[in-house]
């Protein structure tokens, strides 16, 4: 919580956290510029709440160019019905609404990856304004948070609900007890590369439970990763008791996720060059270690041969580069092993 009165937020909510029924409505982030003296961005936000239970936080377009969450969750947002909710669950579908708006990873307007500026900052720029106001005044409110990402235009993976190896063990279990109930068809204990200022970590540094998701990507969606969003949030209201449980006409969603994790660096293959990238397996594939899963080749140098790049272990590729084009250093395939949660 803020902790003194000139630390509150500048942004300003449309609506009332503590009323019952479903509200649409907007956080005023104020953004005076050369077009709009006095404007501001107004990203959307749904509260819905009804009775006693816990308050579960989903978010979406924290990073603009990664859709299944986005539209479940607009979707959620408009058809849950307030009378069958025991609880509070409040939505934000385009966290970083300027790079939704322009179908982007970072915020075109101050260049802002909300997803690595976390704590945020009162007197920042548009995307560390809004971290702070989820930071000072969403995760105080929060028993669960669920952020929704995909690949984005430059990576795809088989749709997996994400956690992390967490050190207090019972926050662990609950989160893994979670990950399992969303039902994706991964279950994904994923290594960060590199967690500084993630969402992610703020959460969890408060003992709530964290989950993620990374549901397809390449800058658009199907059918099917959508269907999987859908299912996953609704499986987790049911999951913390703010929906009953219901006849899905499904099997238990635990049953359906195949557990896997990412426990070290050697999952993560990288670029060793750019040029045009050449995937020898596809997405999905079960591969061996030392196995060849790509090559690129020198677009400038047709005399070369191209650069090999063999899986570092044994499991299942869960992620590739999307788009034909690498540079240097990006990741070009994540292998995932499978998970023993006992
Ligand atoms: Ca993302």
């Amino acid at each position: 919580m803020p902790t003194a009165a000139g630390e509150r937020s500048r942004i300003k909510a449309s609506v009332d956290f503590e009323r019952e029924g479903r509200q649409l409505g907007y956080l005023t982030v104020p953004w005076s510029r050369n077009d709009s003296a006095w404007g501001s961005l107004r990203v959307p936000i749904a509260v819905i709440r009804n009775g006693s239970g816990p308050t579960v936080v989903f978010t979406a377009g924290n990073h603009g160019d990664e859709y299944e969450g986005q539209i479940a969750l607009h979707k959620l947002a408009r058809s849950l019905d307030p009378g069958d909710v025991s609880g509070r669950v409040i939505i934000i579908p385009a966290l970083n609404l300027p790079a939704v708006q322009a179908g982007t990873r970072v915020s075109p307007v101050d260049g802002g990856n909300m997803n690595r500026i976390f704590p945020g900052a009162r007197s920042g720029t548009l995307t560390p304004m809004i971290a702070h106001y989820v930071h000072t005044e969403i995760l105080p409110l929060a028993d669960v948070v669920v952020d929704l990402h995909s690949g984005g235009k430059t990576l795809q993976f088989v749709p997996c609900a994400v956690m992390h190896q967490l050190e207090d063990a019972a926050l662990m279990r609950r989160t893994m007890d979670a990950l399992l109930a969303f039902g994706a068809p991964l279950g994904l204990v994923l290594l960060e590369l590199d967690n500084q200022g993630m969402l992610d970590t703020a959460v969890e540094e408060m003992g709530r439970v964290f989950i993620s998701t990374e549901l397809g990507g390449g800058g658009t969606v199907t059918a099917e990763t959508v269907a999987v969003a859908e299912r996953g949030v609704r499986n987790l209201l049911r999951h913390f008791g703010l929906l009953a449980p219901g006849d899905t006409g499904e099997p238990a969603p635990a049953e359906r996720t195949r557990l896997m994790h990412t426990p070290a660096d050697d999952c993560f293959v990288a670029a060793g060059d750019a040029g045009l990238y050449e995937p020898l397996v596809d997405l999905g594939a079960e591969v061996e270690a030392g196995m060849a899963i790509g090559s690129i080749h020198a677009f400038e140098h047709p005399d070369r041969e191209p650069l090999l790049h063999r899986a570092g272990r044994s499991g299942k590729l869960i992620c590739r580069h999307f788009p034909g084009l690498v540079q240097s250093g990006d990741c070009v395939a994540v292998v995932a092993a499978d998970y023993d949660a006992a």
